[in-house]
């Protein structure tokens, strides 16, 4: 999100966009600070090996395997964005899967080109959403600040990541995630929707809550409705971030067996 919150990227000097800011936005419930609050304290910085590259175990649904973008459309076309010298390229258009996931465990590797000029929430930015809904940003956040709810890992709009483990720009990342819908009863949410992600072998969220499905400059809230499962997608923010090694495995609810 945020492509109406960019800052053309260009100058160096501004490569803070937000923060220090209160943007005027509303509070988050249960908190000191306002949605993308450039006043919220920065993640830690935590140096690692890069990504973890995990090779799809049997049972996974392997979504991109250097070659082929089968198991995606774009916005229910043909999956239109690039792939070259087996790595996948966002390009215009959001990259959905045909497949719908409840409970999913997910691994993808990410980099944000060597070279590329980044500039708070523009140049390097794209995001995985979760149901087509819940987004976890991809920013390169290793020497770039943003609001911290919208850093690398960041549940965008909502709560930063523990800890800033983003490598180098350049360098490959990876995300393990393990996400579960919420439960409803009713038009009611009894459970919100959970997720923990990895990256780079770092725990950044561990059953963190999402307040809602993702949403820009507003609070988050949860519908009256919800589908019991969705795609995952891939956002382009104008960004030509680079991925590989995509799969996912259903991985059934906290008091469901796996399938
Ligand atoms: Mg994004």
């Amino acid at each position: 999100m945020a492509m109406a919150g960019c800052v053309a990227a260009g100058n160096v000097a501004l490569a803070a966009e937000g923060v220090g800011i209160k943007p005027g936005t509303p509070e988050i419930p249960g908190t000191p600070w306002q949605v993308h609050d450039g006043t919220r304290p920065q993640p830690r910085v935590v140096e690692t090996g890069g990504a973890l590259s995990v090779k799809a175990p049997g049972d996974a649904k392997v979504l991109f395997d250097g070659k082929s973008l089968d198991a995606w459309t774009t916005d229910g076309k043909p999956a239109s964005w690039t792939v070259k010298d087996g790595i996948l390229v966002a390009s215009p258009g959001t990259l959905t899967t045909k497949e719908q996931f409840g409970p999913v465990q997910v691994h993808l590797e990410w980099r944000v080109p060597a070279g590329r000029q980044v500039n708070g929430q523009g140049g390097g930015n794209s995001g995985i959403f979760l149901m087509g809904m819940y987004e976890v940003q991809i920013l390169q956040s290793h020497t770039n600040r943003t609001y911290p709810d919208g850093t690398a890992g960041a549940l965008y709009g909502q709560t930063p990541p523990l800890v800033n483990a983003t490598a180098p720009q350049g360098e490959w990342q990876s995300y393990e995630i393990l996400f579960h819908p919420p439960k409803y009863e009713g038009e009611k949410v009894v459970k919100p929707a959970t997720v923990t992600v990895i990256q780079n072998g770092v725990v950044l969220h561990h059953a963190r809550e999402f307040m809602g499905p993702t949403k820009f400059r507003q609070l988050a809230t949860y519908p009256p409705k919800h589908p019991e499962t969705g795609p995952l997608s891939l956002q382009f923010h104008g960004d030509p971030i680079e991925f590989r090694n995509i799969w996912a495995r259903p991985i059934g609810g906290y008091d469901v067996e796996a399938k």
